[in-house]
Order: C-alpha cells, then sequence, then structure tokens
C-alpha cells in the first residue's frame, strides 16, 4: 500500500525554494519577472525545444508528437553539472512561457525526480510564489486600498487566470509568510508597485511609465558610479 502522507505535497518546502531564488536576486525592478535572466546558484541554460532539435538533429516529431511526446509545454534535460530547460516557443504568450519556464525551475529547485501529481502541485506552488509573493502580495492588499485581481495580473506580469488562482488561494490561507527573506523581497518590489498604483491613480500608462522611470533610474544607478569613479581618481591627482 501506498503511503498516502508520504505523498503529499509540501507548500511550505516549495514557497520556502522560491523566496530563497528571489531574494538572491540583485534587483526585482523589472517590467516582467524573466525566468532565463535571473541569477542561478546552478547551471541552467534555456533553448526552445524548436531550437534544441535543430541543434542536435533530433526530428521533432518525435519530441512533439505520438504516444510517446516528451513534451507540450516544457521539460528539463538533466545533464551531469548543468540542467537545459526546454520550452515550446509555439506557445506565443510570453507570460505562458515564462511560467512553463518556472515550472521546470521549480522542479530542479525541489529536486524532483519525477513528475507526478504532488511534484506537479508543487512546481505549481513554487511558481506561484515566484511571480507573486505571498507577502508581497499581502502588502499590496494591505497598503493600497481597493487592490484587485487585474492589478496583480499587470503588477507581476501574469495571466488573469494565474493571477486570480493565486488571489484566491492566498484568502483561503489562514498565515502569510513574513520572515527577513519575504520582507527584503518586498522591498525590492515594493517602488515598481508604487509606480504602478500612482499611474493607475493619475490615468497613467504603467508600461510607458515604467520604461520612463527605469531610464532614470539607470541613470541615477550610473551617476553614482561616476560620482563615486571621480572621488577616487581625485585621490590620485
Ligand atoms: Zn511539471
Amino acid at each position: 500500500m501506498i503511503n498516502s502522507y508520504a505523498e503529499k505535497p509540501d507548500f511550505d518546502k516549495c514557497i520556502e525554494a522560491a523566496t530563497d531564488l528571489l531574494y538572491q536576486q540583485d534587483d526585482l525592478f523589472t517590467f516582467n519577472l524573466d525566468i532565463r535572466k535571473l541569477k542561478y546558484d546552478r547551471t541552467i541554460y534555456f533553448d526552445s525545444v524548436q531550437g534544441y532539435c535543430v541543434r542536435v538533429g533530433v526530428p521533432i516529431r518525435r519530441v512533439m508528437f505520438g504516444k510517446n511526446r516528451l513534451l507540450k509545454e516544457g521539460c528539463t534535460v538533466k545533464g551531469d553539472d548543468f540542467y537545459l530547460v526546454l520550452y515550446n516557443e509555439d506557445r506565443r504568450s510570453f507570460e505562458r512561457q515564462q511560467w512553463t519556464m518556472a515550472h521546470e525551475i521549480g522542479h530542479i529547485y525541489l529536486e524532483h525526480e519525477k513528475d507526478e501529481d504532488k511534484e506537479e502541485a508543487e512546481a505549481h506552488c513554487f511558481t506561484g510564489q515566484l511571480f507573486i509573493p505571498d507577502y508581497s502580495l499581502y502588502r499590496i492588499v494591505k497598503d493600497f486600498n481597493g487592490a484587485c485581481v487585474s492589478d496583480i495580473a499587470e503588477i507581476f506580469r501574469v495571466s488573469n487566470a494565474a493571477a486570480q488562482r493565486r488571489w484566491n488561494t492566498f484568502f483561503r490561507r489562514k498565515t502569510v509568510h513574513t520572515g527577513k527573506k519575504d520582507q527584503a523581497i518586498w522591498e525590492m518590489q515594493r517602488e515598481k508597485v508604487e509606480l504602478y498604483f500612482y499611474c493607475k491613480q493619475n490615468g497613467l500608462a504603467f508600461n510607458r511609465e515604467f520604461f520612463k522611470y527605469g531610464k532614470k533610474r539607470d541613470l541615477l544607478k550610473t551617476a553614482d558610479v561616476i560620482s563615486s569613479f571621480s572621488e577616487l581618481s581625485n585621490l590620485f591627482v
């Protein structure tokens, strides 16, 4: 008999793993959380399954079709000391591809050996936390009056369906993860959230304002480097 207790998903473990991954990023002020550009502590490559098949000379039909097909949305190839995440580039939506890749990252970080119901539920939980962290969602609901599901979809660049599911789970659960890392992640995300609600209140297009503000932010960063550089060079005059 299968021990059903052992087969239950460990959601706390998933939330912790996704939180750790977000926490090790230098900056989370991004319009989209681009999974391919995150900082990982293991070697992970990304490729489209279509591109990969061409490169290794495998007929795409063998991977994509028939009863032994490997892939509908995405999959991970495990090498000796690296992982290769493959995604289906026919799925045109950026959000969908990102979500698929994050799901695969979840399998990698949770060290899954199989892909059954428990592993699927865990990878899904990991992905939800990665895109929409528990504590950040809590702060948005608490600090920004009238925040709703469509705001969450816009802020975190996920589909409305994904935002809705996350929203429902959030309100069903009675506890919020409020550790040091959760708060640090919120601090990295707060700037974008504040900008979003500022745009909403003032009838401005968030995407345009985001990129304008992002440029100013980059300039400030560069200026910081220049001023410290000139300070440094003054020492040598
Ligand atoms: Zn999976």
